[in-house]
């Protein structure tokens, strides 16, 4: 029995892993193995674009377990900040939250409350309604506009507009399992390329990009195949097999090694007004003393059209000279990098609940990635992990069982 998986990001790299214990697997890749989560090695590993992991991430957890990674895994309570008024206020504990002017007294308590009483509702109900319309109802306009806005932006870019509620109050239920010093994040101290090369190990990976065809068999680059996993993303398929087509978007990330922090010790802080979405500061999470310099992330998201819109030096240009209001000076960058994907996870847009890529698409053919079901209300290295074992399971019962 041979199998083909296209792609070796971390949902291709989990199906042939698995599968390889049945059949012989061949992995295409037309980039580089970890896809999303590769990494910039130099004297240390780091990964193009920022990640952590929750606590509730199980399959992940389980998956570092078995490769006996787990013992690298740290886990930390991060602040996370927000800019008012050209100052960043860190809004981590109940007592910081009280204390911040962007949001009166009122609003406070109706965000605490709509964080409860988002867990207790169907969020499924809600796939059809706007997320600007389901918050501005429920929370009414100061809130929507100081608070949820720039988190929205920093999440989809302009892209926000056409995400449903269902997605904010299925986000919302899964994060608000903070403790009350911050919210607790884990990372693999040394890097998550460590948990890519322990996926590849022993795989066969051919560093093509993958044509795939139909004869008597499924074929890939002319080769056949009794299954094919397709684990890209959606819109690198041009076979049509009458599924919905989901709207992708497209991340920058921009990453700085520095001489100097921006924030004292804030991981995440989001702007009301920048020219990207976020900064998240690596080294005010994972030690300084791993790297002897500082890493900080600028993100933004934003649409394939418009990826490469700006050059790099342009972006070095416009967030250094953004940077500069909140005290950090150019000379303080050793290195600026600039990464960026053109699909780099769905617009959880409204309606998106009935469009979920199967993990079957035809006899013999599969998906797993960034639109399957396991990638929701979040697509996430669990996601990822969890959809490759899910299509691995399918295969396995289709064909090898
Ligand atoms: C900015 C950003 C931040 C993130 N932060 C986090 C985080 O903090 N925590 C977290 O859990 N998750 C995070 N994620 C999500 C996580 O990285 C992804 O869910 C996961 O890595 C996706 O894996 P995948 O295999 O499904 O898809 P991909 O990583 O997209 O892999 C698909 C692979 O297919 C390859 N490919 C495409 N076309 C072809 C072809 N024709 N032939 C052969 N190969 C092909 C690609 O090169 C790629 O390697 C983040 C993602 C981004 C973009």
């Amino acid at each position: 029995m041979k199998i083909a998986v296209i792609g070796a990001g971390l949902s291709g790299l989990n199906a042939a892993r698995i599968l390889s214990e049945y059949a012989k697997v061949t992995v295409f890749e037309k980039n580089e193995v970890g896809g999303l989560l590769s990494s910039l090695c130099n004297s240390y590993c780091i990964e193009k674009f920022y990640h952590h992991c929750f606590r509730w991430d199980e399959y992940l957890l389980e998956i570092l377990k078995e490769l006996n990674l787990h013992s690298k895994l740290e886990w930390k309570v991060v602040k996370v900040g927000q800019e008012y008024g050209g100052k960043i206020y860190s809004l981590s504990t109940p007592v910081e939250i009280l204390r911040y002017p962007g949001m009166n007294f009122l609003d406070k308590i109706k965000l605490a409350k709509f964080t409860i009483s988002a867990k207790k509702k169907n969020y499924k109900d809600f796939d059809i309604v706007s997320v600007v319309e389901g918050i501005k109802e429920e929370l009414g306009e100061e809130l929507y506009r100081n608070f949820f806005l720039p988190l929205l932006r920093s999440k989809f870019g302009d892209n926000y507009r056409e995400v449903s509620y269902a997605w904010l109050l299925a986000r919302v239920s899964i994060r608000s399992n903070r403790k009350l010093k911050g919210e607790e994040l884990g990372y693999l101290r040394g890097g998550f390329v460590q948990l890519v090369e322990k996926l590849s190990e022993g795989l066969e990976i051919k560093f093509e990009s993958a044509k795939i065809g139909k004869g008597s068999k499924w074929t890939v680059n002319g080769e056949d195949f009794d299954a094919v996993i397709f684990t890209a993303p959606l819109p690198e398929l041009n076979l049509n097999f009458n599924i919905p087509k989901i709207k992708f978007q497209s991340s920058i990330c921009a990453l700085i090694i520095a001489e100097e922090k921006v924030t004292e010790d804030i991981y995440w802080t989001n702007f009301t007004n920048a020219p990207f979405g976020a900064m998240i500061e690596h080294t005010n999470f994972m030690p300084f003393e791993d790297y002897g310099e500082h890493l900080i992330y600028l993100a933004s998201y934003t649409t394939p059209e418009r990826l490469y819109e700006k050059s790099d030096s342009d972006l070095r240009r416009i967030y250094l000279s953004f940077l500069e209001k909140f005290g950090f000076r150019e000379k303080y960058v050793k290195k600026f990098y600039v990464f960026r994907a053109k699909y780099s996870g769905p617009i959880y847009e409204k309606g998106y609940l009935k469009k979920v890529t199967p993990y079957k698409l035809a006899e013999g053919f599969y998906y797993a990635g960034l639109t399957s079901e396991a990638n929701y209300p979040e697509r996430s290295m669990n996601g990822s992990l969890l959809a490759g074992k899910k299509v691995a399971e399918k295969v396995i019962e289709d064909l090898l069982s």
